[in-house]
């Protein structure tokens, strides 16, 4: 059996949706902390199982039985150590046969924030002795057109990522990687760093929008006081704004660049090009 964690998030469905390309239904759990938001994972006869991060007494009955185990990374920044320690025991506990973790690109060396709790969970797993295997991820496409709307009304894409090169994939790319690990053997103890095939700066990204859209949008690179200034003027929480202007930092400093083409070798195609990600987006 074949249980994934955060079945009911963006990554989560994508990942479900490929492992049913490859084995049967009944062969894979979806572990949601919200059983009625997997209906839909259920209607495609895939076990749906209920456990909550922060609730540990959970996830003995979630993990019974479970060989192999995809460990979404969670969402809440700051708590996600320790609920990603909770399901390592716990998985421990069930004998899994083979964790497979969604980490962070270069994650041992990355200066982005976001990283320090995937190094503790790298950690965390490597301690428990389990058979594992880390799947670096990138940066998703989608974290960029997730702001075309704002970038359209605005006419520019604003960052502090200076000409800092973004090697993005699409969740669907990475989605599918996870499922290519989980049903192939020889994986066990490796660390996938996994990027999209080519790269592109922010102005890049604008100038693909401009083309696709006939307007005018320009990159427009702030100070990151200024940028993390302006994701608040746009709503944004506070620690998010913090997080973004931070990212966009590093990713200046090549924190966010890889050309390994580990995740094309993963997927044996080539990774969703920038142009098909805009064009979705639009
Ligand atoms: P997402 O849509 O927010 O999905 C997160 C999943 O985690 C959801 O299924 C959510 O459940 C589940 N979850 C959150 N807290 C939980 C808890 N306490 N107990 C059990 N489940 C819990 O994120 P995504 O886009 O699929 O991305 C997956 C992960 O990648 C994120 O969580 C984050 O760690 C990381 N990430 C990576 C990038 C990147 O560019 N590589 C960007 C953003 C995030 P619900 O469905 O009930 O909300």
């Amino acid at each position: 059996m074949i249980a994934i964690t955060g079945a009911t998030g963006q990554l989560g469905q994508l990942a479900v949706a490929s492992l049913l390309k490859k084995v049967p239904a009944k062969e894979i759990i979806a572990i949601a902390r919200n059983a009625g938001k997997a209906k839909n994972l259920a209607a495609l006869g895939v076990q749906v199982r209920q456990a909550d991060y922060n609730q540990p007494v959970q996830w003995e009955a979630a993990l019974a039985g479970v060989e192999k185990l995809l460990l979404i990374s969670a969402s809440d920044i700051g708590q996600r150590a320790a609920q990603h320690a909770t399901v390592i025991s716990a998985a421990k506990r069930a004998s899994v046969k083979l964790l497979v973790y969604t980490s962070i690109l270069h994650a041992e060396t990355s200066a982005i924030a976001l990283a320090a709790e995937h190094r503790e969970t790298e950690a965390a797993i490597r301690a428990s002795g389990m058979p594992f295997v880390i799947l670096r991820n990138g940066w998703y496409t989608e974290n960029h057109t997730a702001g075309l709307k704002a970038a359209l009304s605005m006419g520019a894409v604003y960052g502090c990522a200076g000409d800092g090169r973004f090697s993005t994939a699409s969740r669907e790319d990475f989605a599918e990687a996870a499922a290519a690990v989980l049903t192939s053997n020889g994986h066990a103890g490796q660390v996938y760093e996994l990027a999209g095939d080519t790269a592109y700066t922010l102005a890049q990204y604008a100038s693909e929008v401009s083309r696709q859209t006939g307007k005018a949008i320009g990159y427009v690179n702030l100070p990151e006081a200024d940028f993390k200034k302006a994701l608040l003027g746009a709503g944004l929480p506070e620690p998010i704004a913090e997080l973004l202007a931070n990212a966009d930092t590093a990713a200046s400093k090549g924190a966010l660049f890889n050309d390994g083409r580990q995740l094309n070798k993963l997927i044996g195609r080539a990774t969703t090009p920038l142009a098909v990600s805009v064009k979705a987006a639009l």
